[in-house]
């Protein structure tokens, strides 16, 4: 059974993503990063990318479906796969879906739900450590976490009525959170 992580920027959830990994052997596709890594290119390709990343605007579906597609479809059916960071709207959702059965990929999901004035102070200071460009500046964050309301909310919410989620509260320690999920989830 794969997993979907959902959180805003700063959730912890890519902490929680290599805990998990690490202990359950699971792969994470993480779309920001593989995103970037197209966008450190200099390609044309990579060129688009960076500018849809540098304005802190949603990545054309076209381009992040294939990424997602070439990369799902090169595992085994038997590697269980982490997602983080996708789908990230309706339109994703439903092509996410249609490539998941395809596939023939089960997934349950996690929402981490964390405070968001704590979250952008946490974004703020990983930003520092990691040179992030479009982390740097709290407009863009604010704005990113906006997006989150307005695109990925109602694809959780439809996977919440179709009973795939699970709610868990980021607010502890890294640990904490961590066994948290892992009661919920009964891996
Ligand atoms: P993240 O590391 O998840 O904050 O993502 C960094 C940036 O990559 C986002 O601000 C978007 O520009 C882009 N991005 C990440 N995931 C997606 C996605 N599923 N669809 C489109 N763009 C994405």
């Amino acid at each position: 059974m794969d997993l979907v992580l959902f959180g805003i920027q700063g959730s912890g959830k890519g902490t929680q993503a290599k805990m998990l990994a690490r202990e359950f052997g699971y792969e994470i596709f993480e779309a920001g990063g593989a995103l970037r890594a197209i966008a450190g290119r200099g390609t044309e390709l990579g060129k688009t990318v960076a500018s849809y990343i540098d304005h802190g605007h949603l990545v054309p579906f076209e381009i992040i479906m294939q990424v997602v597609r070439d990369w799902v479809s090169a595992k085994p059916a038997s590697q269980k796969i982490l997602f983080d960071g996708i789908p990230r709207d309706t339109d994703q959702m439903h092509a996410f879906d249609a490539l998941m059965q395809e596939l023939g990929r089960e997934f349950r999901c996690v929402e981490l739900i964390v405070n968001e004035e704590a979250a952008i102070a946490r974004i703020i200071n990983r930003a520092k450590e990691q040179n992030r460009a479009d982390d740097a500046n709290e407009e863009f964050i604010r704005r990113r976490i906006a997006l989150f309301h307005e695109k990925t909310q109602p694809v959780i919410d439809a996977y919440k009525k179709a009973g795939k989620v699970t709610e868990v509260s980021g607010e502890a320690r890294e640990q904490e959170v961590y066994t948290r999920i892992l009661s919920y989830i009964n891996i």
